[in-house]
């Protein structure tokens, strides 16, 4: 088995998602490469010990049909039969060419895989999380999205050994980029996260939550309802349709824990939840549940520490 991991330079670095995918392929003892699209000039992104090769897109064009060109002729010379990339917008895009190139269909939300027979088999989450199905992929090239966070990232030393190949210009052209301003520790990396739903009553209540994250070094997370409110960025959403965290201590402020928020955080190691309904699904999965005002206890709490 030869395995080819599509990765992506996300501010400057290598992809998260790439680093946990690398952890798991090495676990398996399986023999793989990297291609890595990006457009930033000389990422850090190579290794001495797996073949790196980078697609360095131009800033305004969205190539993804010239950059699955590229993959697939690696794929072809170098005789590969399992790529596998995290489960991102790029990834997505890039794969659904892919798979059409090489008659394949790509297995989505897959949190694991083995090689059985020298065949593939999946572990795949659906229905926020509640239920697990099993797939055998039954093609000659097998294409797989990884949900992130489905293993721990290894931790490598990268340099500047890698080859590098300009993308030719697409025919989209890209006319404006919003950047959201990231500040403190992101929600992807950190190892406290502090959330807050609709139970922190009032925007104006976030400075609350701000607060605690900053004396525990957190990063702050929200649920689609207080997004879709409007109380904070989509970029900040846990969930679902939001991001997976997994940090060592997820404590959940004012959260009812639906299913969809519940997919996004569920494995995080140590869960503290904080609602006046004890009722609240959320303490289904918590670790500590203080049944209780927001409003009274996260100053109490903000106090002691
Ligand atoms: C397709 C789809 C995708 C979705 N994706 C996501 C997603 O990615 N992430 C996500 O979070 N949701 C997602 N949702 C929405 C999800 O179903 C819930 O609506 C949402 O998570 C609820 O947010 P909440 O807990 O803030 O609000 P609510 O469900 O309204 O809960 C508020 C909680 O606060 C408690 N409370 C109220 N006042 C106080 C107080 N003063 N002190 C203490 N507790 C208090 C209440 O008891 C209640 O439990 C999705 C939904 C759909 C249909």
């Amino acid at each position: 088995m030869k395995a080819l991991i599509i990765s992506e330079v996300i501010d400057g670095k290598l992809g998260l998602g790439s680093l946990e995918i690398i952890s798991k392929v090495r676990n398996l003892n399986i023999e793989f490469q990297l291609v890595t699209v990006g457009v930033d000039d000389v990422p850090t992104i190579g290794s001495d010990s797996f073949k790196q090769t980078y697609l360095k897109r131009s800033s305004n064009s969205l190539q993804y049909n010239k950059v699955a060109d590229y993959i697939n002729n690696i794929i072809q010379n170098e005789q590969v039969n399992l790529v596998l990339a995290s489960s991102t917008y790029q990834c997505r895009d890039i794969i659904s060419f892919l798979s059409v190139d090489f008659n394949s269909s790509p297995v989505s939300n897959v949190i694991d895989f083995s090689i059985e027979n020298h065949k593939v088999q999946t572990v795949n989450s659906i229905n926020g999380g509640n239920q697990l199905y099993k797939t055998e992929v039954d093609s000659e090239v097998s294409f797989l999205l990884i949900r992130p966070k489905s293993f721990e990232a290894v931790d490598i030393e990268l340099n500047s050994n890698y080859i590098s190949i300009d993308v030719e210009d697409g025919i989209t052209k890209i006319y404006d980029i919003h950047k959201e301003e990231k500040k403190g520790p992101q929600l992807e990396d950190s190892k406290v996260v502090v959330s807050a739903g609709r139970g922190m009553v009032d925007v104006s209540n976030l400075s609350i939550i701000n607060e605690l994250a900053s004396k525990l070094n957190a990063a702050v997370g929200g649920t689609r309802a207080i997004v879709d409110a409007g109380w904070m960025p989509y970029s900040q959403q846990v969930g679902q349709t939001g991001k997976t965290v997994k940090p060592d201590l997820y404590i959940a402020c004012g959260i009812s824990g639906a299913t969809q928020h519940q997919v996004g955080m569920k494995d995080s190691k140590f869960i503290i939840a904080i609602n006046k309904d004890e009722e609240a699904p959320i303490f289904q999965i918590s670790d500590l549940g203080i049944v209780g005002d927001t409003l009274n206890i996260l100053p109490k709490l903000i106090e002691s520490i």
